[in-house]
């Protein structure tokens, strides 16, 4: 099992008040899937994805992360699991405004110690595999929403982690760019990274092969997506070079 939950609760200290944001959440996720987590706003979503991600401890419960017991574990060794097995992707792209689009994707890679001279082979070819190889020098403000989401994808995968890590990755979108991007991660799922995607649309979460719903902290159903879209891969290219234009 890549991801192993059992139990885990969180509150958040509010004053003098302990608030219960997550109730005995129980949850496996294997090597390969395509997951999202669907419920309304409040629900405890991001404070789930917080914790998936590592960003986060939980109160009380096991977490072990392929292989690794995360729940207690130190800052900065959980910061080394954390850069090793996890891509991210936010609503909002967390670029860093000031810097190119390569720069932006060579973040992960610095972080990682990775010698310069790779570095910029595997930017190129993250940047590349988003469509994006004619865009590397642009800031984010000269990219569409769209654009911004795919550097940010590429952002996420350029050190190879078995699992991307998605917060509403279509919220800030218009409908096309959103289905770009979920054409994205359908393409990543055939190459066999884990998927975990949280989302509160019914619509963005039946891209995923099984929906996980949360309500009030607790998980109400689990379920294989019987209603799996997929987008076509002509249709994914077309657009994206038809943005691209
Ligand atoms: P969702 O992503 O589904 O909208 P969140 O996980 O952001 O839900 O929030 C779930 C609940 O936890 C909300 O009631 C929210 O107000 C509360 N919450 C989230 N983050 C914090 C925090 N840092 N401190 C206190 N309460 C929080
Ligand atoms: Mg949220």
């Amino acid at each position: 099992m890549l991801l192993h939950l059992e139990d885990i609760n969180k509150s958040y200290i509010q004053g003098k008040m302990d608030v219960p944001v997550l109730h005995d959440i129980n949850l496996d996720i294997e090597e390969g899937e395509y997951v999202a987590i669907m419920g309304p706003s409040g629900s405890g979503k991001s404070t789930l994805m917080n914790i998936i991600g590592c960003l986060d401890k939980p109160t009380s419960g096991s977490y072990v992360l392929d292989g690794n017991e995360v729940a207690n574990m130190k800052d900065k060794e959980l910061s080394i699991v954390r850069n090793k097995c996890i891509g991210f992707v936010f609503q909002n792209f967390n670029l860093l405004p000031r810097q190119s689009a390569l720069q932006n994707v060579e973040l992960p890679l610095q972080y990682a110690n990775v010698p310069r001279r790779l570095r910029k082979n595997l930017c190129v070819e993250a940047l590349t595999s988003v469509a994006l190889e004619e865009r590397m020098s642009f800031k984010p403000t000269q990219l569409s929403g769209g654009q911004k989401q795919r550097v940010a994808i590429a952002r996420a995968m350029v050190n190879s982690p078995k699992i991307l890590l998605a917060d509403e990755p279509t919220g800030a979108l218009d409908s096309k760019s959103g289905i770009q991007v979920m054409g994205l991660f359908e393409r990543l799922h055939n190459e066999g990274v884990t998927i975990v995607m949280i989302t509160h649309a019914r619509e963005i979460a039946e891209y995923a092969d099984r929906i996980i719903t949360i309500f009030d902290g607790r998980i109400t159903s689990d379920e294989i997506n019987k209603n799996k879209v997929v987008v076509k891969h002509s249709d994914n290219t077309s657009e994206v070079n038809a943005a691209q234009g």
